[in-house]
């Protein structure tokens, strides 16, 4: 067993002082009170002064690769922004950039707390071999991962992209049952959206998500685009068709969902269905403000993830809790619209729901992952007010250490696994052979 402690806990908005808590095998087996700890323990338990340790961030949506792209098509729209820079880049990427893009996504994260990531992944080639590759880069770090396997089959996209139904089926029912018994390894079915997979295929990643009794997540009402698309194509909006088809159920989860209506709202609510915001990539490509508040009010579970490096274009769930409270608060013109109490349930614990995992508190039975954060930084001064500055004022330079599974993967801005410079290498020698081809 492995005993911490600090000056405080902070999980669920409670700030417990001299608590302590033990780790075994990955979990969290008891937190309590340092002064009820056996004597005889205490001088095992490692104690971070003046610090505090919160659980870690769970950043429930990104497209890791996509890193690799930042900058590259900046202030454009959604559309020269798919085509000069997603699908362009994307047909030229080998395993090794890969690989190398999903480090330098990942890297960035654990820096910023992030302890797990979903990678909604989706240049499969046909199989599970790149997949895999993005599951390395983050065993290779030490950090925790969900492959959400994208299963597309829209044939305007690149063809590294596209499988049919029964080949997308097969790759991610194999891929799931590969990482079964793997506890830092999950995966997911992930229809891609409504414009990127067919309603077979949609279906069929419900179907999987039943059998094995996991979320699926599927990219919805992003743009007002796929809202006037779906109206034309099928007479109804997409939380109504997803409803039509019968998949919007307590597995769903709903990357965006920025353009619902009253009554999408409500079904959301009655069918359980979650969601995975991420605010800071919708006002990058301009989509719009997400319904947070009704969202909320209707009772549906809202987590937080970044997207993709290139439409963020930061990896940090810090960022992402202040993001959704300040545009709710900008929204309606009210202030008290939003409380960062919400928030950081968004970024931790919400976030294990939408994964289906034991995620983002302090409690026995939950994985093992906390950060240590620097009680002197000047960014969470003055003290008492903690639960609003881990929110709203909290800089990266307070970020101390971060545990993944009882493990320390980063300590004092180093990472322990794969030194930063060595990823920063790989980027440049990445980047120019991207651009070189480009030019070709
Ligand atoms: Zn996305």
């Amino acid at each position: 067993m492995q005993y911490y402690s600090a000056d405080f806990l902070y999980t669920e908005n409670k700030t417990l002082e001299n608590y302590y808590i033990a780790i075994e095998d990955g979990i969290i087996r008891n937190v309590g009170p340092l002064a009820e700890l056996d004597p005889e323990i205490q001088p095992a338990v490692k104690t971070f002064a003046d610090a505090a340790i919160i659980p870690g961030f769970v950043n429930s949506h990104n497209h890791s690769f996509q890193s690799l792209l930042k900058g590259v098509c900046d202030d454009e729209d959604f559309f020269a922004w798919r085509d000069k820079a997603l699908y362009r880049y994307s047909r030229l990427m080998n395993q090794e950039d890969l690989y190398n893009g999903a480090l330098f996504a990942f890297g960035e994260m654990i820096k910023n707390g992030i302890t797990t990531v979903c990678d909604f992944f989706y240049i499969h080639d046909e199989a599970n071999d790149n997949a895999r590759t993005i599951i390395r880069a983050a065993r290779d770090l030490g950090m925790r991962i969900t492959m959400a396997r994208t299963m597309y089959d829209w044939d305007g996209a690149p063809k590294r992209f596209q499988e049919t139904v029964a080949t997308a089926v097969a790759n991610t029912e194999a891929l799931i049952r590969e990482f079964q018994d793997e506890p830092m390894v999950h995966v997911l079915p992930a229809p891609h959206s409504l414009h990127g997979a067919s309603v077979e295929m949609i279906e069929a990643g419900a179907a999987l998500s039943e059998k094995y009794r996991i979320p699926f997540h599927m990219h919805v009402a992003e743009g007002q685009y796929e809202r006037q698309m779906m109206l034309e194509k099928h007479g109804k909006s997409p939380i109504r068709f997803l409803h039509h088809i019968g998949v919007l159920n307590e597995r769903m989860v709903g990357i965006h969902c920025v353009w619902l209506d009253d009554e999408e709202i409500a079904l959301m609510g009655q069918q359980q269905a979650k969601i995975s915001y991420n605010p800071s990539s919708n006002m990058f490509l301009g989509d719009g403000i997400t319904r947070i508040k009704e969202l909320l009010e209707a009772g549906v579970c809202i987590a937080l993830g970044s997207d993709g490096g290139c439409s963020n274009n930061r990896a940090s769930i810090i960022e992402e809790m202040r993001m959704t409270n300040l545009l709710q608060k900008v929204k309606f013109c009210d202030s008290t619209v939003t409380q960062a109490e919400e928030a950081f349930k968004m970024g931790t614990v919400n976030g294990g729901t939408v994964l289906g995992q034991r995620l983002g508190k302090l409690q026995p039975g939950y994985a093992a992952d906390f950060v240590v954060m620097d009680l002197n930084d000047l960014s969470l001064q003055p003290r008492p007010y903690f639960g609003k500055h881990i929110v709203y004022s909290v800089q990266p330079s307070a970020i101390q250490a971060v545990y993944v599974a009882g493990e320390c993967i980063m300590n004092q801005g180093e990472l322990l696994n794969i030194p930063e410079k060595d990823i920063v290498k790989r980027v440049s020698q990445t980047w120019s052979r991207l651009t070189n081809q480009v030019a070709v």
